[in-house]
């Protein structure tokens, strides 16, 4: 089961689900199953990030409604039209956590030291864009751009002091995220001992999506295979297995220092392979059981 938003047109937005290969309206569908339990309508459930801050992304409870036999009656399988987008799945997080040299072969090819504990920065949620959007590199902004495929985990619910033993019950999801970073721009600011958060920020530096996949479709989110294609060669191919700090670790890491709240995304690192991207590029990540999430890079003139 994978979750998505996406509009028909410029102005309405839907939640969608692929059900076995099948895609549904779970706007629709949910508004079917408050008709057939007797609410009085307020309001659709129309952005995903609703649904996940309501507590609802997951299996079991999507399963129950689409159980439910007025909604397999009434509710029909989606079609995707010319005018079907898919949006950003979590447009306005609180916050987007990112860790830094998560995976021992990308420190060789930087030359960084392994951490002894996780390293922490932060992208700006004006970063985000969703499947098929371009990456933009304003005209100005010199030096090399590089692609990061990442795993990319969506917190369910508010945590902190959250055990390790305890984390994964605090995830909605998981999904795809391009840490887009301006490379150059990054070695000056840590250089000069600045932080790097300008060269992670620009706008368009974060894909994400297309799917949400509930946690409780996941058995094992350090088993998946992580691959990038640029231009249709493979730059990246990797295991979350060799993660140095797993998603449990991470997770209760960061609630000792901050409050996580639902919706917030966290983007676990990247493996080796980072490589420069350019005007016309195409980039395709691949995460097993994640779907594909694909963009192009346009350069301002
Ligand atoms: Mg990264």
């Amino acid at each position: 089961m994978k979750f998505f938003s996406y509009t028909h047109d410029e102005k309405k937005f839907y939640i969608g689900a692929e059900i076995k290969k099948e895609n549904y309206n779970l706007t629709e569908a949910l508004d079917i199953y408050q008709k057939s339990k007797g609410v009085t309508k307020k309001f659709s459930i129309q952005f995903l990030q609703m649904l996940i801050e309501l507590g609802y992304c997951s299996k079991s409870i999507i399963d129950q409604i689409f159980n439910n036999p007025w909604v397999q009656s009434k509710i029909k399988k989606l079609t995707i039209t010319s005018e079907f987008k898919y949006s950003i799945p979590v447009p306005r997080p609180s916050k987007i956590i990112c860790l830094g040299r998560n995976y021992q072969a990308h420190i060789k090819e930087l030359a960084h030291k392994v951490p002894d504990e996780p390293i922490l920065f932060s992208k700006a949620s004006s970063t985000l864009i969703a499947h098929n959007e371009e990456i933009i590199i304003p005209s100005w902004l010199e030096g090399r751009i590089d692609h990061e495929a990442e795993l990319a985990v969506i917190i369910g619910k508010i945590g902190k002091n959250i055990p390790e033993d305890e984390a994964l019950n605090y995830l909605a999801g998981y999904t795809i995220i391009n840490d887009v970073t301006a490379r150059d721009m990054q070695k000056k600011d840590l250089k000069n001992s600045n932080p790097w958060f300008r060269s992670k920020s620009l706008d368009t530096f974060s894909p994400l999506g297309p799917f949400v996949v509930p946690a409780d479709e996941i058995d094992d989110p350090h088993n998946l295979n992580i691959k990038l294609k640029l231009n249709n060669k493979i730059r990246q191919n990797a295991t979350t297995a060799d993660m140095i700090f797993k998603i449990p670790a991470i997770i209760a890491y960061i609630s000792k220092y901050m409050t996580l709240q639902p919706g917030d995304i966290i983007a676990t690192g990247t493996p080796e392979g980072v490589s420069e991207i350019k005007d016309g590029d195409n980039i395709e990540i691949t995460i097993s059981k994640l779907g594909v999430l694909k963009n192009t890079v346009k350069k301002e003139k």
